[in-house]
């Protein structure tokens, strides 16, 4: 039972609380640079760099398909109100341009994967010969570069923060270089006759060049294509071949193919990979460190390291 006194700090506290709620967010919100990321990896990049400067909106939030993705008119005003609005470029995007022609944006359009060379998507399967692999983030080397390229074009749009986008900057690209030691260290337990892997989509190719892992997929670097038989028909006999020790489902794609490929053939399920997208607050994968994290730590598992 509560007595009056008790009954009074309780509202007491409560009445500050919506004090604070109603007046210092609303503050900050208008002081705050106005971004859009395109997908939710990229808007962790600009969220660590940008702080409290920068209020961040992603457009494919999390566990979302970016290949596939369909603004929507709050997407366009979004994208009509922001300063900056960062992409990954390398044909991730291919809703982009009708999405900012539509919005009639000002905002400048930041390539957050300048500076990197670019993958062929072609690996072995027909229909990617002409493509470029997107994925480029599942390198935590080319993560420090989209996280260079966002501090500068932070600091272009907005030099006041200069000082504080360089000292976020410098503080996360430091985590991610303890963090590429440790996917390294993980990987190296594995014996390398081990590393061979399918997942369902092409989006681990960055990953496997960098960490000495073979990744074959069913559908290319895109999900956007069906997949034919021939091509399933085509990976069940190279993980037969190869003797493919596990195969991946993936966050933002259909298990249902990765179940039939082991349903035939002796590999094992190993667990679901993150690619394209964050997990939601349920998931174990919030932060772009958490999902390589959680990746490499799948493998290591499934692989047997
Ligand atoms: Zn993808």
């Amino acid at each position: 039972m509560l007595t009056r006194r008790q009954c009074f700090g309780r509202g007491a506290i409560l009445a500050a609380a919506t004090t604070v709620l109603l007046t210092v967010p609303a503050r900050a919100q208008e002081t705050r640079l106005k971004v859009i990321a395109s997908f939710s990896i990229l808007g962790d990049f600009v969220r660590n760099v940008g702080g409290d400067r920068v209020a961040v909106r992603d457009l494919v939030g999390p566990n979302g398909n970016a290949h596939v993705f369909e603004p929507s008119p709050a997407d366009a005003k979004a994208v009509a109100d922001a300063s900056l609005v960062f992409v990954n470029g390398l044909g991730f995007e291919g809703w982009l341009d009708r999405l900012v022609k539509a919005s009639g944006t000002k905002a400048a359009i930041v390539v957050a994967t300048k500076g990197i060379k670019p993958r062929a998507g072609a690996g072995d399967r027909d229909h990617d010969h002409d493509k470029v692999d997107p994925h480029a983030w599942q390198s935590v080397a080319n993560a420090k570069i989209y996280v260079a390229n966002v501090r500068d074009a932070l600091i272009a749009a907005d030099p006041a923060g200069k000082a504080a986008y360089e000292a976020n900057a410098s503080a996360y690209l430091a985590k991610l270089d303890a963090l590429d030691q440790e996917v390294r260290a993980t990987i190296d337990r594995v014996p390398p006759e081990r590393r061979r892997v399918v997942t369902s989509h092409n989006a681990f190719g960055y990953f496997g060049e960098a960490y000495d892992v073979v990744f074959t997929a069913p559908q290319g670097v895109s999900t956007e294509a069906e997949t034919s038989a021939r091509d399933v028909a085509a990976i069940i006999s190279q993980i037969r071949k190869e003797k493919v020790a596990a195969v991946f489902l993936e966050n933002v794609t259909d298990p249902r193919l990765v179940r039939q490929i082991a349903a035939e053939t002796s590999a094992k399920i190993g667990g679901t990979l993150y690619s394209d997208a964050l997990t939601d607050a349920k998931g174990d994968a919030t932060s772009y460190i958490d999902l390589i994290r959680h990746n490499v730590r799948e493998l290591a598992d499934a692989l047997g390291a």
